[in-house]
């Protein structure tokens, strides 16, 4: 692979940098059988068709494309007409979606440049006061389009016509070095679209691969432009960094380059001051139990990372609306939870159906305080119990004190017999004390 990229790369190096079918590892039994079907289709109705993105460069890595993006010289309208199947989305980017049953294959046309001159493309084309794209509809040919990419490892094209890879920004001798380079200037690219910024670290981390320092100086001081982002595209944005695997990592890299605020700014805030405090343990803790359920390919609740992450801000809320507002616990808990939820609604827009089970682990969590036997009972009933006793054990490892002694009740109670639960049952004293959250009220009791 390297030979003919040398024997290419000079110093007015012209692009593309083609590889020949025999001078790389990208084979067609490594694409889909319907990412397949789409590049013949294409390709037999007369237009070029590219296999482009990750997929390329996933494969040149050696790993498995989590998914095919593919590239066209055909319009959106003419892609419709060769597909029965096909989807138009997308208002910013337009694009085709050709549906195989829940298998989607994302088809764009090439993307081209955009000049402010052109009064007649506005319609096509429109850039915000702070030069973020926002409507990106303009097509072109395949240098354009190469250029319009963000990092030079996702700007490989394979050929369904002649098997070869067509490398327009080094990109090959990038996956090579293992470097994370934006095509052009990075202050511009961030600019056009900030959410760059977040992918270059998930590309950082995903694929061990390091930023360059021309791509990485920018990314502090432009990080306050992340602010312009709907929530709704930071979700998407925060499930890709924290449920790929990765999650810790990319967690403390965006701690580092001042991003993290933008998902959970009261985190974020916390882990500046008191790095080794207990949110902060409590965090990484989730954070790290995540990854290795990824990668043992088991299943996560995106909403229990939520609501861990989320979770030493109800306390501490819980906590001033006792103290200063003299709520009772019960609903300084409840207004905590509503409280805290819109906040980060701002931040990530979180869907309703991660929504309810964050609740619901968060309510569980007082309701793992109640002992008396018909709670108890009501308690293990509750379909998420088995988060919610999950997330109980973690806080236990973390906080210690009467949080463990609790932890063990429930580990025991669920192993026990029924004659042994009865006697747990009998046997515990519920005190009024118990209630930890609420310091000064014990004390005043006490006086
Ligand atoms: P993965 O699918 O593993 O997350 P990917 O590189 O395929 O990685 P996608 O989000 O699927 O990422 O995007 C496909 C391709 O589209 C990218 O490889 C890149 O070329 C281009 N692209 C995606 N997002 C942007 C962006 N914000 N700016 C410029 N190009 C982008
Ligand atoms: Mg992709």
């Amino acid at each position: 692979m390297t030979k003919n990229a040398d024997s290419k790369q000079t110093q007015n190096q012209q692009f593309p940098i083609v590889f020949g079918r025999d001078e790389h590892n990208v084979s067609r039994n490594e694409l889909s059988e319907n990412a397949l079907k789409v590049l013949y289709r294409l390709n037999r109705g007369g237009y070029d068709a590219y296999l482009v993105g990750g997929g390329v460069r996933d494969i040149l890595l050696g790993q498995h494309p989590k998914d095919f993006d593919i590239v066209t010289n055909a319009t959106p309208e003419q892609i419709k007409k060769l597909f029965r199947n096909c989807r138009l989305i997308g208002r910013r980017f337009r694009l085709a979606h050709i549906v195989f049953g829940r298998d989607i294959i994302e088809v764009a046309t090439f993307r081209g440049h955009h000049k402010e001159d052109h009064s007649d493309k506005q319609k096509l084309s429109k850039q915000s006061e702070q030069g973020m794209l926002l409507r990106d509809n303009i097509y072109g040919s395949i240098d354009e389009d190469a250029e319009r990419r963000d990092f030079t490892i996702n700007a490989l094209y394979y050929s369904i016509k002649d098997f070869k890879v067509y490398d327009f920004a080094n990109g090959v001798a990038d996956i090579e070095s293992r470097t994370i380079r934006l095509i052009g200037d990075p202050e511009t690219r961030y600019r056009e679209d900030p959410v760059r910024m977040l992918r270059a670290i998930r590309f950082a981390t995903k694929l061990d691969m390091d930023i360059d320092p021309k791509t990485r100086e920018p990314i502090t001081s432009l990080a306050p432009l992340m602010a312009n982002i709907p929530p709704a595209r930071m979700f998407e944005e925060y499930m890709k960094l924290f449920l790929g695997g990765k999650a810790l990592e990319n967690f403390d890299m965006l701690a580092e380059y001042e991003l993290l605020q933008y998902f959970f700014p009261h985190i974020s805030e916390d882990i500046k001051h008191n790095s080794d405090g207990n949110a902060a343990k409590f965090v990484r803790t989730v954070l790290r139990n995540t990854d290795a359920r990824i990668n043992q390919g088991k299943r996560v609740t995106p909403a229990f990372l939520l609501a861990a992450v989320i979770w030493h801000r109800i306390e501490s809320q819980i906590q001033v609306f006792t103290e200063q507002h003299n709520m009772p616990y019960q609903d300084a808990f409840f207004t905590a939870m509503h409280e805290v939820m819109s906040e980060q609604q701002r931040c990530i827009a979180i869907p309703k159906r991660f929504q309810l089970p964050m609740k619901d682990i968060w309510f569980l969590q007082q309701k793992l305080e109640q002992r008396e036997p018909k709670k108890v009972f009501k308690t293990l009933e509750h379909p998420r119990f088995r988060a919610g006793y999950d997330f109980l054990l973690i806080r236990s490892e973390i906080e210690q004190g009467d949080l463990v002694e609790l932890a063990n009740w429930w580990t025991h109670f669920q192993e026990a017999t029924p004659d042994t639960q009865q006697q747990m049952l009998k046997s515990f004293r519920p005190t009024r004390q118990r209630r930890r959250r609420n310091p000064r009220k014990r004390k005043k009791a006490a006086e």
